[in-house]
């Protein structure tokens, strides 16, 4: 079968070397003889592997020691329930920038007082909220770093007085991080971490146990600290796939190697939708996302969607769909796809421009 240029937003195209390493632990894990899915998570093999993970964690983003860096099963839904149930107070103020970040205020919701201050609904979360006034005295302000459905991305860290959490599902690991500036970041690890089933949070312990609440101990950051992300059988192969991502990113030259041709790939698909008459860009290009490319059929153009879709899966294009609540089209271009994948999309909307324009 020739090979696919994959686009899906999450699970997402992985380096074809994590794959190749994906069948060879499937038969035999770190030399063990036993099958990765069937690897005791209490063996000496298996904690290494875990140590490493964390240990390439730290070394990939730069970790300020005192960090902790936790695993969990559950995704980023389950992380928006964790960080209200540890962190929430008070009072939480949440930046409504799109559907992940009102699920996310939603969640906490359910723990006490967590608030919208600032939201781009009014033009359909085609921009990032900049310049809202973040109230003194709130337990934490959560943004999302990047919005993977409308495809808008805060690119820098931002200064905050109050602790910062950052949902970083869908930008994590494909630019430089300034960690310090943030209390807490999270996300679930079927972007650029890995594949689905895992989560991450990188979390500053300082922050934790001022509630006063009970927290469930599957949920509590300090439980999964205290026992190395292993207080369950933790998911395995979701963390086998993580450790061969990350030895992956680093041996790309790490993340600023990777912001790099992440522009690169983006500049080149951002031109290509403003040129090209038959194709809009849904974000405002100030805050265009690097990784979730969202465009839609010009004006004029509405009813060839259905028609470039196939057009595209003819052309082994696959995932360029919009989210199920955003319609039109979108790319997601993370760490591994490559200029070339990108081309092949760009080539493929130059030719329906020349059957169709
Ligand atoms: C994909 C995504 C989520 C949801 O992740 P799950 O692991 O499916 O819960 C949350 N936030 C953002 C920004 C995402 O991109």
């Amino acid at each position: 079968m020739t090979r696919k240029h994959i686009f899906t937003a999450g699970p997402c195209l992985l380096p074809q070397r994590v794959y190749d390493d994906a069948v060879a632990a499937l038969g035999n894990f770190a030399g063990t003889g036993v099958p990765v899915l069937s690897v005791s998570h209490r063996s000496r093999e298996w904690v290494e592997l875990m140590d490493e993970t964390r240990a390439l964690w730290r070394e990939l983003l730069n970790i300020p020691a005192g960090y902790e860096v936790v695993f969990m099963a559950g995704g980023a839904s389950m992380q928006f329930l964790c960080v209200a149930a540890n962190l929430l107070r008070t009072k939480a103020g949440y930046v409504n920038s799109g559907i992940w970040a009102g699920k996310a205020l939603k969640e906490a919701q359910g723990f006490g007082n967590a608030c919208e201050i600032a939201s781009s609904a009014d033009r359909n979360f085609s921009y990032v909220p900049r310049g809202y006034e973040i109230p003194a005295g709130l337990d934490y302000l959560h943004i999302t770093s990047n919005n993977t459905v409308f495809g808008t991305q805060l690119r820098e860290d931002m200064d905050c007085p109050v602790p910062l959490v950052a949902d970083m599902s869908s930008d994590i690991l494909s630019r430089p991080v300034d960690v310090s500036k943030y209390a807490l970041i999270y996300g679930g690890a079927q972007k650029n971490a890995g594949t689905a089933g895992v989560g991450f949070a990188i979390v500053n312990p300082g922050i934790l146990g001022k509630t006063g609440r009970h927290i469930p101990s599957m949920l509590d950051y300090r439980v999964q600290i205290d026992n190395g992300s292993m207080f369950n059988t933790p998911p395995v192969f979701s963390i086998f796939i993580m450790n061969r991502t990350l030895h992956w990113i680093k041996d790309s030259g790490g993340v600023c190697a990777l912001q790099k041709l992440n522009r690169a790939k983006a500049d080149a698909l951002y031109a290509e939708v403003d040129r090209n008459p038959l194709f809009r860009g849904t974000a405002c290009p100030q805050d265009r996302s690097l990784m979730n490319v969202t465009f839609d059929m010009a004006s004029g153009y509405e009813a060839l969607l259905d028609s470039f879709v196939d057009f595209a899966q003819g052309r082994d294009i696959v995932g360029i769909k919009g989210h199920r609540l955003a319609g039109g089209l979108r790319a997601s271009i993370y760490n591994a796809c490559t200029m070339e994948d990108v081309l092949a999309l760009t080539d493929c909307m130059k030719e329906f421009e020349k059957k169709n324009g």
